[in-house]
């Protein structure tokens, strides 16, 4: 179920004053009444059932009833390393790989990126919060972290800290379904291509990745949205709990 966050950690009994954005959003987002049971994350990520005790045209009380279990993160770590694509294809992918339990999504600028974000750190604040909706609204108690590698080479560092990591081309023959991963595997990374697809020397430069499996994902060209989602649903189905 769909939960809220407050800044503050919750405790049994304990009334609480929700003020801000979040108390906006929750104003907004349902007409609360006093009485209603809604569910409450804190920073710590326990999650209780509170009750509204009081509601005011900025704010709410909530009491904090009982904890209630969150659901087990996926116990395959997926990291997905996607080249700069449009904010909205990129806003969907931040979307749907929290909904889908991906753990890590790295930004890089790639050859054919064509967009040159200015002012990274403010891009962030943004995706992270959509990150942060999209758990908020499956339930899942936190967002994919959302990072931005400004060296492409950091790639290779992070990818020696895999099991594997899958380049996406469309022209390769191997496909997913040929791996019988080992039952140790827990740790996987995606590489996915900007909208103009990898060069044929990043192919190259990535294809010397020690860890790495070029993919495909069949003789369709899929947008990059399309294919980070998809490899990520592939991966959680094959290797994960989906
Ligand atoms: N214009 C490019 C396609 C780019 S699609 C070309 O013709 O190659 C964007 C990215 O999605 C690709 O770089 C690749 O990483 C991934 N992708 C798209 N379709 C795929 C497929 N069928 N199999 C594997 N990866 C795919």
């Amino acid at each position: 179920m769909s939960y809220f966050l407050s800044d503050k950690p919750l405790q049994t009994e304990e009334i609480i004053e929700l003020t801000g954005d979040e108390a906006r959003h929750i104003l907004l987002s349902r007409r609360m009444e006093v009485g209603e049971i809604i569910e409450i994350q804190g920073p710590d990520q326990k999650r209780f059932n509170a009750e509204v005790v009081l509601v005011d045209r900025k704010s709410l009380s909530i009491q904090a009833l009982e904890e209630i279990p969150t659901p087990k993160e996926s116990p395959l770590s997926i990291t997905i390393f996607q080249a700069l694509i449009k904010e909205q294809p990129l806003d969907f992918i931040i979307q749907k790989s929290t909904e889908l339990g991906v753990d890590k999504l790295f930004l890089f600028n790639s050859e054919n990126s064509i967009e040159r974000f200015k002012e990274i750190e403010k891009k962030l604040d943004r995706w992270r919060k959509i990150g942060e909706e999209a758990a908020k609204q499956s339930g899942r108690v936190r967002a994919v972290s959302i990072e931005y590698i400004d060296d492409p080479k950091d790639i290779y560092k992070l990818a020696s800290e895999l099991d594997h990591i899958f380049l996406l081309e469309p022209l390769t023959k191997d496909r997913f379904s040929t791996w019988e991963l080992s039952s140790q595997v827990n740790k996987i990374g995606i590489l996915v291509g900007p909208e103009g697809g990898f060069t044929e020397e990043e192919v190259v430069e990535f294809s010397k990745i020690k860890n790495v499996i070029p993919i495909s994902m069949g003789p369709r060209i899929l947008r990059a949205d399309t294919a980070a989602i998809t490899s990520s649903a592939i991966v959680q189905a094959l290797w994960g709990d989906v």
